[in-house]
């Protein structure tokens, strides 16, 4: 009894104080995060790689450098690739977003199998010294500080949304770079269609034909391969599952605009090609209108002007400034290009490097002033287009540099370029020889275009698109979620669930209410109707 009393009143006490000092310890000795970086000892051989991002740059060089003696350290406040090329159709619900989102720890981890270490920290890279050969980052806006010293660097930030200083686009513009670009212009787009059949079903006579119009306007600015494929889901959109679920009166007045500053749209495909996709977005009801510039972006209005040479004299100029025509919009989706992000910028002013819109690099893809620094993708200015052709080569040349401890120079492979035009139609432009007298593009129909050049169109076009973009998917989780949403699709419509953002309150509830089975604004109507009925009620019994 005794010992008993002793053990309860004296070391049990003294045993749970030393196990907090032990936990206190041990969580301040962890607390610089030595869970990535597991102190080195003098003798440790082990290369710290520290690449920057998780998109097609990144998680190929990623692949590539992970091997026995390099720790691998992956930073981005992404904690997922991003499958760029179906983000049109998502933001339409062709597919899902689960289908062209792939979750970095499981690629991480797989990378850990190969590499003596290998891990994500989910942070935005702030700022790089490369005297100290150490990158900043920050897990939240509260300001938690990493610092996270590397032995070799790989900058793959890709770029962002560039908006030329074009007053309004920021603020009032959607975007199509990220997963919740897409989301967002989804519920957009949902929701304006809601607003437009409340209207017309609700309201008598003209009263709210301006309002309509608006409301169901899509411009889309620019007409490169991401503008073209958005333009083309939209019409998709509103030709088939509109037409289902909220009647030809509605999808009838929707009106897609395509706004392209230069004389052409598609700029990287052979001008036949490009007319081509032109002819089929116009027999598809889409405006495109090119030389036409925006210069000015609003809540709800958009102005147009038109486009004017670099070379232009300041009367054309001054005269295209007198053309202007102000257009009311329910939604403007910006894909317009790209400019560098801060992190890159920042850095690039402090190597003092003339141009800032990326990184330059040598011909070995080493970020020009800086030791044991590589940029690549969209964050390097390399010469080549900004694609993920390019990203993905880039990253997978510097992953393998990483591995064998060798640097050479990077040549560029391309093997064509694809647009999908929807309705079972894409355009191809190929790399391949018209020297041979038979080869594998003429039996599937793709004429010579010029030297090692070859054209695709229509469905076989749209099944290459398919069938590659697919089989490059980075899961066959990925692949079998996409193989469902384009079944699904197909079968029985897209995907009309408004995603869950927050939602826009109404200022006009007595609207609500349309005929439309799936609508799923019905449930608050029903509520919000008996509690007036209940407010009424109320008002008769006082
Ligand atoms: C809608 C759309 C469709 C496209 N379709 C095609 C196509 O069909 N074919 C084609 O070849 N190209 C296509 N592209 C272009 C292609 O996606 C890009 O060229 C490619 O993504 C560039 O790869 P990247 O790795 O450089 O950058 P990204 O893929 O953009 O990845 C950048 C990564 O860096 C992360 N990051 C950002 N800031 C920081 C920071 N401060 N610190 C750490 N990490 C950071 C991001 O979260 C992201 O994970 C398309 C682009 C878009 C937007």
């Amino acid at each position: 009894m005794g010992i008993l009393n002793f053990t309860l009143k004296r070391v049990a006490p003294a045993a749970a104080a030393t196990s907090l000092a032990t936990w206190a310890s041990i969580t301040t000795i962890n607390d610089d995060w030595d869970d990535y970086f597991p102190p080195q000892t003098e003798d440790s051989k082990e290369e710290r790689i520290v690449i920057l991002g998780s998109g097609w740059a990144a998680l190929s060089a990623l692949r590539k450098c992970a091997s026995p003696g390099k720790s691998v350290v992956v930073v981005s406040p992404r904690p997922h690739f991003l499958y760029t090329p179906l983000l049109a159709s998502s933001s339409v619900g062709t597919i899902t977003l689960r289908s062209a989102c792939e979750p970095l720890r499981a690629l991480v981890d797989s990378a850990a199998t190969k590499a003596s270490s290998a891990s994500f920290v989910r942070a935005d890279a702030r700022s790089v010294d490369p005297e100290s050969q150490t990158v900043i980052a920050t897990t939240d806006s509260a300001g938690t500080m990493l610092h996270l010293t590397y032995d070799k660097l790989v900058i793959a930030v890709g770029a962002q949304p560039n908006t030329f200083g074009i007053p309004g686009v920021s603020e009032n513009a959607l975007f199509l770079k990220e997963a919740q670009d897409s989301a967002k212009l989804h519920a957009k787009l949902l929701s304006n269609l809601e607003k437009a059949a409340a209207l017309i079903r609700h309201t008598k006579g003209d009263q709210y034909k301006d309002e309509i119009e608006r409301l169901l306007k899509i411009v889309v600015v620019g007409g490169g391969p991401t503008g073209v494929e958005l333009a083309a889901e939209l019409a998709d959109f509103a030709g088939n599952d509109v037409a289902t679920l909220y009647g030809n009166d509605i999808s009838n007045k929707i009106k897609i605009v395509l706004v392209e500053a230069m004389p052409r749209i598609l700029a990287p495909f052979e001008e036949s090609l490009a007319d081509v996709a032109r002819q089929h977005l116009i027999s598809k009801g889409v405006d495109v209108r090119t030389n036409c510039a925006v210069t000015n972006v609003d809540q709800n209005t958009v102005t147009f002007s038109p486009a004017t040479p670099k070379n232009a004299t300041p009367e054309e100029k001054a005269l295209a400034k007198i053309q202007i025509s102000v257009e009311e919009t329910g939604a403007l989706v910006w894909a317009a290009g790209i400019g560098a992000r801060p992190l890159v910028k920042k850095l690039a002013t402090k190597l003092k490097q003339q141009d800032t819109r990326g990184l330059k690099v040598d011909e070995n893809l080493r970020v020009k002033g800086c030791n044991n620094v590589y940029a690549i993708g969209d964050a390097a200015l390399s010469g080549y287009a900004p694609t993920a052709q390019v990203a993905a080569q880039q990253g997978k040349h510097i992953g393998r540099a990483i591995r064998d401890g060798v640097d050479s120079p990077f040549v560029y492979h391309h093997t064509g370029s694809l647009c999908c035009l929807g309705s079972d139609n894409a355009i191809a432009q190929l790399v391949g020889s018209s020297q041979s007298t038979f080869n594998v593009w003429d039996l599937i129909g793709a004429d010579a275009i010029g030297p090692d050049q070859r054209a695709l169109i229509g469905t076989p076009a749209f099944v290459l698109w398919r069938s590659l973009y697919f089989t490059k998917l980075l899961s066959t989780s990925s692949r079998f979620s996409l193989f469902t949403d384009w079944t699904r699709s197909k079968f029985s419509g897209r995907y009309v669930q408004e995603p869950v953002l927050q939602r826009q309150p109404t200022l006009i509830p007595e609207f609500y209410g349309t005929d439309l089975k799936r609508n799923s604004t019905i449930k608050f109507v029903k509520e919000e109707l008996k509690t007036q009925v209940a407010k009424k009620k109320r008002f008769w019994i006082v």
